[in-house]
């Protein structure tokens, strides 16, 4: 069954160590051959900064992520194929997958909206405003201020609209969160769960989770163990209750997958890296009908992109 992917951060681990080959490198969750193995047809991959560095550094480190996209990702693999255009997603042949870029946090443009536009151009396709921390667009989750939108922030997510692009709201403060809702045409979460079953601050509540619903975005589900459980051990049914708890809410239209692969280093049982998706396909047949996890895997992100050409 072909899946999309709203997140991962192979493009993190091929910064950290260009020498990563990545065709196979096992260090790399979302490599080439897992990809294949995996039946992924659309993948994101996250352009990220470290925190620590100044606004700059972070600028090039990202550039140097966009080379790399082009130069190991694309250049090396003749399958893979960048999505600029969402039209692009139905132009892919049976063996092709679609590599999409997508900015998670916008430390790196600082105020320089040139910058901004650039990363459009370059064919980014969703942003999310913050990581964890502040910056001078809005709070992340982690930053105990828990302020909301700046006006530059909120002149990015009108920028967003405009180039029809996702603004994602993982990450970003509650006070955000709502602030994005209200301005923003194309809200997402790219890998977010339920924060009703498992409390942290990465996750949503119920009321947030259906507010990015009712402005038409979906919820890439998020595979990270403490994510799903609050602990370091999580299991495929703990995917399953994720998913089954969105259903209860009356949005199985709206789950998408955001496996946050080589952003994590703790795994759920059976799902490690890209490889394992047939088996979890598998299993989750075995409580889903196979319509519903078809939408889950790929029909709501199909539906979803058709609304954006
Ligand atoms: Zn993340």
């Amino acid at each position: 069954m072909k899946i999309f992917d709203a997140h991962c951060d192979a493009l993190l681990k091929l910064w950290e160590n260009p020498q990563r080959n990545f065709t196979n490198a096992n260090e790399i969750d979302a490599n080439y051959e897992r990809l294949v193995a995996g039946n992924v047809k659309v993948q994101c991959f996250a352009l990220f900064a470290e925190p620590d560095l100044t606004i700059e550094e972070k600028y090039q480190s990202i550039l140097k992520q966009v080379e790399l996209f082009q130069s190991e990702i694309l250049s090396k693999h003749n399958k893979m194929k960048h999505i600029k255009d969402w039209r692009d997603v139905a132009r892919l042949k049976e063996d092709e997958i679609g590599a999409v870029l997508t900015l998670e946090g916008v430390d790196c443009i600082g105020d320089n909206l040139t910058k901004l536009n650039i990363f459009y151009q370059l064919g980014v396709k969703s942003i999310g405003l913050t990581w964890n921390q502040a910056n001078l667009c809005a709070d992340g989750v982690g930053e105990p201020r828990g302020a909301g939108l700046t006006l530059l922030g909120k002149q990015f997510v009108q920028n967003n609209n405009a180039n029809l692009v996702w603004t994602d709201v993982a990450h970003l403060s509650e006070k955000g969160f709502w602030e994005v809702i209200e301005l923003a045409d194309y809200p997402v979460a790219t890998h977010c769960n339920a924060r009703a079953l498992c409390d942290h601050v990465r996750n949503l509540t119920d009321e947030q989770l259906l507010a990015i619903v009712n402005k038409g975005g979906w919820i890439g589900l998020v595979w990270h163990p403490i994510f799903l459980t609050g602990t370091e051990h999580a299991t495929i049914s703990d995917c399953i209750r994720h998913i089954d708890h969105l259903c209860s809410l009356g949005v199985k239209n709206h789950i998408c997958f955001g496996s946050d692969f080589d952003g994590i280093s703790v795994y759920v049982n059976g799902l490690e890296n890209a490889s394992k998706y047939p088996y979890f396909i598998n299993e989750l047949l075995k409580h889903f009908s196979e319509d519903d996890v078809k939408l889950f895997a790929y029909g709501n992100f199909e539906t979803y992109i058709q609304r954006l050409t």
